[in-house]
């Protein structure tokens, strides 16, 4: 989303709205950024999140949210949230917002927003998070560079969160540091499986398994539970920065 899009959006309420308008966009605006259909999620799966005023997430992925809040909060470092779950009807609003000719003019505004029925954010895993105290969330370049937006790229992995468009991303739409994904269940991964196939997110978090060529599983060497009961798998090695392996909520209910 570009600048003047995220003005909007920010202009916008962060509450979910109820989903009265779920007509879809002509298909040909979504397939000219290979935007990829989401459903919304039911309202007794979201959730608030504490300390987040007016953000609604997937019940799942909420305790992940809090542990990456306050594991920022420890290092000095204050993230918000811009937007979480965003009800198709409200996709449509940010959408057409500002456009006369909404359809007629999708094709631009798709670059930079999805259309509804394509977002993220329909699913209550994505969130935009800002640098509080910046006044540069609007700009791409300037949030990657916050405190903040250089936090989430190291350590959001570890919290089940992945960047879902990263600078030049194979999707073609614009970069958003801000925007995460959190893939942390078995069903989170499940409902980004054809944006992970087709658009990998670099820092991805990788697969809950790894195997050689061979067959083998290779099992991670260390495990961090997470506190809805899920496992990071943290894979040492001397002299290297710690990758983190989500294998979280395995078993989760
Ligand atoms: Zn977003």
């Amino acid at each position: 989303m570009r600048p003047s899009a995220l003005i909007l959006l920010s202009l916008l309420p962060l509450t979910a709205h109820a989903g009265d308008d779920a007509a879809p966009p002509p298909a040909p605006v979504a397939r000219l950024f290979n935007h990829l259909p989401y459903g919304e999620a039911a309202p007794a799966d979201l959730q608030p999140v504490p300390g987040l005023a007016g953000c609604v997430m997937a019940r799942e992925a909420v305790p992940d949210v809090e542990r990456l809040l306050a594991a920022a909060r420890a290092e000095g470092i204050a993230l918000g949230a811009l937007s979480c779950f965003r009800s198709i009807a409200h996709q449509r609003q940010l959408f057409c917002a500002g456009l006369r000719d909404c359809d007629g003019e999708a094709a631009l505004r798709a670059r930079f927003v999805a259309p509804p029925g394509y977002s993220e954010h329909a699913t209550g895993y994505a969130i935009d998070f800002v640098q509080r105290g910046a006044d540069c969330r609007a700009a791409e370049q300037c949030f990657a560079l916050t405190p903040g937006g250089q936090w989430l790229m190291r350590r959001a992995p570890a919290f089940g969160f992945e960047l879902s468009f990263p600078a030049g991303n194979k999707q073609g739409v614009g970069w958003e540091p801000w925007h995460w994904r959190w893939v942390g269940t078995p069903a989170a991964r499940a409902r980004f499986a054809a944006a992970r196939t087709n658009f990998p997110a670099p820092p991805a978090v990788p697969p809950a398994q790894m195997k050689t060529a061979a067959g083998h599983e290779v099992r991670p060497p260390l495990l961090e539970t997470a506190p809805g009961g899920g496992d990071y798998a943290v894979s040492t090695s001397r002299g290297e920065t710690a990758s983190l392996l989500a294998t979280s909520a395995m078993r989760r209910p």
